[in-house]
């Protein structure tokens, strides 16, 4: 736009130009300030934005440095505090209040009234909503012929306003992106708990989400053991002692308690504080949204604790197994304590099967985990359908089941045993639920028998001569039984 010959045109067209590219803050104010620095021989540009929940202003390019007035000039905080109690259309000149409308008419009489040598600065009222919510400072050697003009001083006026209103949106955007991360976080946090249940594996994942998250101050989560005692979980150390002073303050009518730059919230289970997060930092005074944040992040790690917690809980007394509903190993170890103690007391015979099926590791690999669980809880299934109601089948582990026969000889265990074998040989498992169509494979199966006599001395020996005659059906080819007694 050379051709533009009025230069308080040209300045706003070029001011409208930076403000229509996509920059980050620190390049947004430095293309702003040469441009300043082109028409108005600005020396100095610096915004200024006022964080509301802290009560401070900040460097908007370094929005962690809070204004204050041990940190940098109490100046600026007393022109902030002048200007939002006045009207609109004012700027400062020199600790001076002027109306922009009538500087700009009478404006040879404000500079040269103003102007003192090397103590050039004008502060300038940055709005949202018609509610003060920043200063721009601009501080200049000298005022150059053409700028004295009412057009220019304008112009200046107007570019003002639309710096505001872009610092304004950009400020919304930051947050909007923050906004969409945090819910992103909530989701994952909230997911976690469905394929996970234990505390030592959630807490140091939630603690790394949080870290990324709120990058400006250090997280940590403390878990409560005892009645007042908080223990770190996640990271390894915090030496911050304000927090520790901090954490004996919440309670569960006063959840969280936040003092500057630290924070602790607590960590609730339905009744009590189970435990806490906090947020430390020696400069950064804690935002508005990063308290907001945080106290919802508190919220949703105590229902995924909570849930962690019950689950946890329940699966202490689960006694099946949650894939082919026989008895877990749990309940397997609680079950041949009784049945040889019983044996043992009545002189009853017992005996027990451990079968495993072969080359499994074979089907997983061929067509996938979920073919690999449809194989096992057809296994299941015709274990379960072939022994009688009082006999015990529990999953031992991975692909590997136990079976208790109560009241049974060897002989009939062996035989009993060869009926699973076959079955198992026979059966077409049909696999096409788990998207292979009109697949269908065939597994065998090893077994090892033992029997309860009074060389056994302990419950578990019984199912380890099982498994060890187990081993040799495996060494000896597979898809066969071996009694223990004939080792
Ligand atoms: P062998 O004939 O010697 O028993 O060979 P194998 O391949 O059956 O034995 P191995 O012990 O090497 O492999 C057992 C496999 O069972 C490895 C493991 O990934 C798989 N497995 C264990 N638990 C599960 C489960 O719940 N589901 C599925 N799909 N696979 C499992
Ligand atoms: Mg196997
Ligand atoms: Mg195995």
């Amino acid at each position: 736009m050379t051709d533009i010959k009025k230069p308080e045109l040209n300045f706003l067209w070029e001011i409208s130009n930076v403000l229509a590219k996509k920059t980050d803050e620190q390049e947004l104010i430095d293309e702003l300030k040469t441009v300043f620095h082109r028409f108005l021989c600005v020396k100095n540009f610096q915004v200024f934005m006022w964080d509301e929940f802290s009560s401070t202003l900040r460097d908007f390019v370094k929005n962690w440095i809070v204004i204050d007035k041990n940190v940098q000039s109490e100046k600026v905080i007393k022109i902030f505090e002048l200007l939002s109690k006045n009207t609109q259309d004012n700027f400062i000149l020199n600790g001076q209040l002027l109306d922009f409308n009538r500087a700009a008419l009478e404006l040879e009489y404000c500079f040269d009234s103003c102007l003192k040598q090397n103590d050039n600065i004008v502060y300038f009222p940055l709005y949202k909503d018609e509610k003060l919510h920043g200063v721009l400072e601009l501080s200049f050697d000298e005022v150059l012929p053409n700028v004295k003009k009412y057009d220019f001083i304008f112009s200046v006026g107007i570019a003002i306003r639309q710096i505001s209103a872009a610092i304004a949106n950009k400020l919304m955007k930051d947050k909007m992106a923050k906004n969409i991360d945090f819910y992103k976080s909530m989701k994952n946090i909230a997911k976690l708990i469905e394929t996970q249940y234990e505390l030592t594996y959630i807490l140091p994942i939630i603690g790394e989400m949080l870290d990324k998250f709120i990058a400006d101050h250090l997280i940590y989560i403390f878990m409560k053991d005892g009645e007042n005692y908080f223990r770190l979980v996640w990271p390894l150390e915090c030496k911050d002692s304000k927090i520790y002073e901090l954490l004996n303050k919440i309670t569960e009518e006063n959840p969280s308690e936040i003092s500057d730059s630290t924070g602790v919230w607590a960590i609730k289970s339905e009744n009590d504080v189970i435990g806490a997060i906090a947020a430390g930092s020696y400069i950064e005074k804690l935002s508005e949204s990063d308290i907001d944040y945080l106290t919802l992040l508190a919220k949703q790690i105590s229902v995924t604790v909570q849930k962690a917690n019950s689950y946890g809980e329940m699966l202490k007394y689960a006694t099946l197994d949650a894939l082919t509903g026989l008895n877990n190993r749990r309940q397997f170890e609680i079950r041949l304590n009784q049945e040889v103690a019983t044996a043992k007391r009545k002189n009853k015979p017992l005996c027990c099967i451990m079968l495993d099926i072969d080359y499994f590791k074979k089907v997983n690999d061929t067509y996938g985990h979920a073919a690999g669980d449809c194989v096992l809880k057809n296994v299941s299934g015709v274990i379960k359908h072939e022994l009688r109601e009082y006999d015990i089948a529990s999953r031992y582990g991975g692909e590997e089941f136990c079976i208790l026969l109560p009241d049974t000889t060897i002989n009939e265990a062996e035989f009993v045993a060869q009926r699973l074998r076959k079955a198992v040989e026979n059966t077409d498992i049909n696999i096409t639920e788990e998207q292979l169509a009109g697949e269908t494979i065939n597994v065998s199966i090893s077994i090892g028998v033992s029997n309860y006599d009074k060389s056994v001395e302990t419950p578990q020996q019984l199912y380890q001569n099982a498994d060890m005659a187990l081993y040799e059906a495996k060494r000896r080819g597979r898809n066969r039984v071996i009694l223990y007694d004939c080792l």
